[in-house]
This record gives structure tokens, sequence and C-alpha cells, in this order.
């Protein structure tokens, strides 16, 4: 099999990780980080002028890309760069769920997304749903919307959010979820917002008697938004898998360039073991990230199968390289002006996102036993 990427793609990384690397530098993503946003819209627009969001949509939709291994090529290199931006929120799941349940009209939003000039949030996960994506206990009564919605990421930024509600069944139903475009100052929504730990802002967003636009037929929204949050589990994997390398990287230097007993620790042992190990599970998560953008496009109980069990491999190296490589740094790696320190909450941060190391495990449990 040929794992060699197309030569579109391999210009999308190059350029991509030419332009992070000259501009999205450890200080630029601090100022970010302290700013009120916690984004930069300067660094978002130009991003979208060198194709980045065009990359995530297909042809149909107006984008260049859309599929898996398009997906997985931006996300490493964001992941690489530690890039806080809200592309998982805006290109992945609120595009695509616009994309494959929106009606002409709603459609037409994806060229805004595509040039830089629209920002999403999905705004499904609930105080008490966990992990679980079938558990929605916000309601549609009378056509508005009542309910509470938790950590949606980028909800302050939004221009519009995708707002999940239930119009019939019992609370972890599949079948009667709708999904409403609901814009962000629309009457009785209110939210509080933070920042995130690893960078990004998310809020508690609560609505009463909130107005919103249908997005796909009544209830029937589940297959959509499992085929949406397939494609994160991709995004997410490449990340963490992008994020592993710089952790590997600055630590490989670190070894080599700190001494003690008169020479580089990189020359010990111990310390050259521990890097081995670091990168043949790196191999291993680079393999796991090429199979989850393979099976994107497969039949949902074969990608999600793949998808657990890339996010279950990917969880347990990244936790391994971050925690080793904080180690091996002792306590510079404390340091936040230090780049090791956020990739390092990235990449732990991303554990967390749809499901975690454990709870990809009895997913993929779950699906191997039902086949
Ligand atoms: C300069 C430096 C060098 C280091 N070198 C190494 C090294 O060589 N090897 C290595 O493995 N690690 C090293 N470390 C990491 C360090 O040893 C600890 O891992 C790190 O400080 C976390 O310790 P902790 O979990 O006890 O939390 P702490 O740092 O003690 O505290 C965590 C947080 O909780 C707060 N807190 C603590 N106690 C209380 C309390 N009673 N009430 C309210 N809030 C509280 C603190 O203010 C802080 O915000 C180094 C760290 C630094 C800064």
């Amino acid at each position: 099999m040929n794992f060699d990427l197309t030569e579109e793609r391999q210009m999308l990384q190059d350029t991509l990780r030419r332009y992070l690397s000259d501009k999205y530098t450890t200080k630029v993503r601090n100022q970010i980080l302290d700013s009120e946003t916690g984004l930069s819209s300067a660094i978002w627009a130009e991003l979208a002028e060198l194709g980045v969001i065009g990359a995530l949509f297909t042809e149909d939709e107006g984008g260049f890309g859309g599929k898996g291994f398009d997906i997985s090529v931006v996300f490493e290199e964001l992941g690489r760069a530690g890039v806080v931006e809200p592309f998982l929120e805006t290109g992945i799941l609120g595009g695509r769920l616009i994309a494959a349940l929106g009606d002409d009209g709603q459609t037409a939003m994806i060229d805004e997304i595509i040039g830089g000039g629209l920002q999403l949030a999905f705004a499904h996960g609930e105080p008490t749903s966990r992990y679980d994506l079938s558990r929605v206990e916000t309601r549609v009564s009378d056509g508005k919307i009542i309910g509470r919605k938790a950590v949606v990421v980028n909800a302050e930024a939004a221009d519009q959010l995708i707002v999940s509600a239930r119009e019939s069944g019992a609370a972890d139903d599949v079948d009667g979820m709708s999904l409403f475009l609901v814009a962000r100052d629309a009457p009785g929504l209110t939210m509080r917002g933070y920042p995130l730990l690893a960078g990004g802002r998310a809020a508690e967003v609560t609505l009463e008697d909130t107005p919103g636009t249908r997005l796909g037929p009544e209830g029937g929204a589940f297959a959509a938004i499992e085929a949406a949050v397939a494609a994160a589990h991709v995004a997410l994997s490449a990340e963490a898998f992008g994020a592993m390398n710089t952790a590997t990287d600055l630590t490989r230097d670190y070894l080599m360039t700190r001494k003690q007993f008169g020479r580089p620790i990189g020359t010990f042992q111990a310390l050259q073991h521990r890097m081995a190990d670091l990168l043949i599970e790196l191999e291993q998560a680079r393999s796991a990230v090429i199979n989850a953008a393979g099976h994107l496009e497969a039949e949902p109980r074969i990608r999600d199968l793949e998808m657990a069990a890339a996010r279950n491999l990917i969880g347990r190296v990244g936790r391994l390289v971050a925690e080793d490589s904080i180690q091996m740094h002792g306590g510079i790696a404390m340091t936040q002006e230090y780049e090791l320190a956020h990739i390092a909450k990235r990449i732990v941060m991303t554990d967390h996102r749809f499901g975690d190391t454990d709870y990809h495990l009895e997913r993929f449990i779950d699906l191997s036993a039902a086949a």
C-alpha cells in the first residue's frame, strides 16, 4: 500500500507547516491565550486564505478536499504548532453538519465558512450526557428550544450555534433528535464563558424558549451527528499525533543540549532507552491516524469501530509522550514560556473530547461484540 500523500496534500502540508513555524510562535500563542477572545482573527483569516478550511470540504460543497486524509494533513500541522483556533468547531463539526443536513439556503453558509467569515459552535453535550452522543434532554416546545448545554467550545465567538434538541422520544433515544441553527444573540440564550486549560474558550449555554431554524429533518439528526463526530475523531487523533511529534522533537533536542556530569544527558543509556520507547510508540500512533483517516468514508459500524481503536491508542501513546517528555525536561517543562508546557496540555486535552482512552476501549469492545 502506498502511504505517501498526494501532490496536493503534500503542498498543503508544506505551506501550512511553513506558515505556522514562521507565524505561530510560542510568544504569539501566549498573547492569544491571554486575550479575551482566546483566538486570533488575523491568523484565522490568513489560514483561511491559505486554504486550510477549504481543504476540509468536498468539491461539491465548495471546497477542495473533505476526505479523511485531508482532515488528517491539516490537523497534524495544527497540532504540531499547538494552534488554539477553533478549526474543529467551525471547519469539522459545524461545517459538516450544515453540509450534511442543510437546505440550499443553509449550505450557502459554507462559502462563508471556507472564506473565514463565519464561526460556529456545536452545542450538543449536556451536564448529564458525559460522552453519550444520544443523551439529549434539551427539548422543543411550541417551536422554541428549552435546555442547557455544557462546555460548548467556541460559543462566545460563534455567529451561529448548532444546537441539538429533542422533538420526541426519551432522553437517551437515538430517534427524535433534531438540530437547530441558533444565532448567538437569539432571545432567551445566555452563556457563561471561561478559558479552557490548553487554550480556546468554552461556555455553559442556557436556552429558555429560544427560537432556532431547523437544520435537516425533524427528529432525524443522529446519523449526521455521529458522522461529524467521526470526522472529529480523525481530526483529534491527527492533532494529538502532530503535537506528539513536537514534544518528542523538543525532548530529543533538550537531551542533546543539556549537560550533566560533563556530557549531554542524552548520551546516558537510561534516557536513550526512554527516548527510543517514545519514538517506537510514535510510529504506532502514526499508523493509527492513517487507519482512522482511511476509514472515515467506511460504513458507519466499521467506521466507528476503527475510530474507537485509533482514539484508544492515541490516548495511551499521547499520555506516555506528554508525561515522559515533561519528566525528561525536568523543571523547564513547567514554564509557560517554553513550548512543551502548552504542547503537553494540548495532547492531554484531546483525550477528553468525544470520549477518553477508557471510553473508547469500552466502545471498541461493544462494537466488536455487535459484529
Ligand atoms: C523550577 C522547577 C523545577 C522542577 N524540576 C523537576 C524535576 O527535576 N523533576 C520533576 O519530576 N519535576 C520537576 N518539577 C515539577 C514539580 O516538582 C512538581 O511536579 C510540580 O510543582 C507539581 O507539584 P504538585 O502537584 O505538588 O503541585 P504544586 O505545584 O505544589 O501546586 C499546584 C497548584 O495548587 C496550588 N496549591 C498547592 N497547595 C495548595 C493549598 N494547600 N491550598 C491551595 N492551593 C494549593 C498551588 O498554588 C498551585 O497552583 C519542577 C518544577 C519547577 C517549577
